[in-house]
């Protein structure tokens, strides 16, 4: 339990809290426009200032220079801040970012997305840029640790702070960072807790264990010098893109299921514990068919369709690069296309194996066709799939924190897509780390009219600092 005085703290500051949560969103910290760049370094510099202003240690960490639109420019410093020293106390490392996606009124916002405003409806949702993602978490800390200062509490634990202003832009920067001061300012962490990403769906509490990674391929077919015309080489030459569509129609079925051998088989098997986790989730296909618009899932049963998204590998073909893509019917023959396809990674499928496994199969595959076309395959980036042990005592603190702030219990979720820190964290500082989002699923993170519901966003202060209690205590 959460000392009572925190907990009343919380319900009688919720105004100022609100407040606060406007003064950074007024800050357009967008970090992918080198226009904006300045916003981006007032806003780590507003959280160093309240930082401070807490009584935290801190520091603004230079992370170097990148090139960005042709010109060259600071990247925004990394926010290192420690409260606390206590040896008789565990030490937990936070996480988040300060930096923002972009957003223009014109992309069809029904506010502006600079100014935190309230649903005059009433409905308690909060819009604006970076209200969800990632300001209000990182508030959500922020409102923790002043609570406490102003009521003269001891902290539960000592925390270690780590904001960024360039995730959404590739985290340029960080991992350098972790890796260096790993034995420096890391030093002493015995787990990480990030809250950056959100509840499955717009009810339910959840802790996040686990995290698909990705393998982004792209297979080159070439013949001809230049582009052709059918009426003067259609059944005279060998086509690129024929070629291409067969290798492309080789690589997965309609069902969803990866053509290519040696994948399924590298899969960690599903326990039965595991599997339990997922006929609980608080969640019905009907939410698919809601959030793509259209009643197209691969399955009607719940469970398959959450292992699908959260444990299993899957295979997407994004596009053709090259292909005549205009409306129209234009007669040409491309000479050269690129067709794009990615592999969401899950344990224990790592980027090497499915690499090699990719490669070799669509050269067999092509070795097949009778043509005289050029082919190559080469895999673009990639990431490694991520998963937690969902026993450790950071994730039964925040079972026992989320039961006793909305009262009931999580559900533990996997997510389809990657938050790459969390990977360079759990390997680097060899940590736990647990996912422990504020917002909820409908949120709209990355798109337009981003909200964090006033309620989510003074309860999950609670739960954040419910957690530090809990924390405190578990073994
Ligand atoms: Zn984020």
């Amino acid at each position: 339990m959460a000392n009572p005085q925190f907990l009343s703290y919380v319900d009688e500051h919720q105004q100022q809290f609100i407040d606060k949560l406007a003064e950074v969103v007024a800050i357009p910290s967008v970090s992918g426009d080198p226009a904006y760049r300045q916003h981006v370094h007032d806003m780590g510099a507003w959280m160093a200032k309240h930082l401070k202003e807490l009584g935290a240690e801190v520091e603004l960490r230079p992370l170097g220079k990148q090139v960005l639109d042709g010109q060259e420019i600071d990247l925004p410093p990394a926010v290192l801040g420690s409260l606390g020293n206590d040896p008789k106390k565990k030490t937990l490392l936070l996480y988040g970012h300060y930096d923002v996606q972009p957003a223009l009124k014109e992309d069809g916002w029904r506010f502006d997305p600079w100014v935190l405003t309230p649903d005059p409806d009433n409905s308690g949702k909060l819009y604006g840029r970076g209200s969800s993602d990632d300001k209000g978490p990182i508030l959500g800390w922020l409102n923790v640790i002043q609570a406490h200062k102003e009521l003269g509490l001891d902290m539960p634990v000592n925390l270690k702070m780590c904001f960024e202003g360039m995730e959404e832009s590739g985290s340029e920067g960080l991992d350098e960072l972790i890796e260096k001061e790993k034995d420096g300012f890391f030093k002493g962490v015995d787990c990480v807790c990030i809250s950056d990403n959100y509840w499955l769906n717009t009810t339910t509490p959840c802790l996040t264990y686990g995290l698909r990674g990705i393998a982004y391929f792209k297979i080159s077919v070439s013949g001809p010098k230049r582009d052709l015309h059918s009426g003067v080489f259609g059944a005279t030459v060998h086509e690129p893109m024929t070629d291409l569509i067969q290798l492309m129609s080789k690589l997965v079925t309609s069902e969803g299921e990866i053509l290519v051998p040696g994948i399924k088989e590298l899969v960690a098997p599903l326990t039965d514990e595991e599997r339990k986790r997922y006929d609980v989730i608080n969640f019905s296909v009907k939410d698919i068919d809601d959030a793509v618009g259209a009643s197209v899932a691969l399955s009607d049963d719940k469970a398959t369709t959450l292992m699908g998204r959260m444990r299993y590998p899957s295979l997407s073909l994004h596009g053709i690069e090259g292909a005549f893509s205009a409306p129209g019917c234009k007669t040409v023959i491309p000479a050269a296309v690129h067709g794009k396809f990615s592999i969401r990674l899950v344990p224990d499928i790592g980027l090497e194996e499915v690499t090699k496994l990719v490669t070799d199969y669509v050269n067999a595959e092509f070795a097949k066709i009778k043509t005289k076309s050029s082919m190559s395959v080469e895999m673009l980036h990639g990431g490694e799939p991520w998963v937690a042990d969902p026993n450790h005592y950071s994730y039964r603190a925040a079972h026992k924190a989320t039961e006793a702030v909305y009262g009931v219990a999580p559900d533990y979720t996997r997510e389809g897509g990657s938050i790459p820190v969390t990977l360079t964290f759990a390997n680097i500082l060899k940590s736990n780390v647990l996912l422990l989002p504020m917002g909820r699923g409908d949120d709209g993170a990355h798109s337009i009219n981003e909200k964090l519901d006033t309620s989510n966003y003074i309860k999950g202060t609670k739960l954040l600092g419910t957690y530090l209690y809990e924390l405190a205590k578990a073994e």
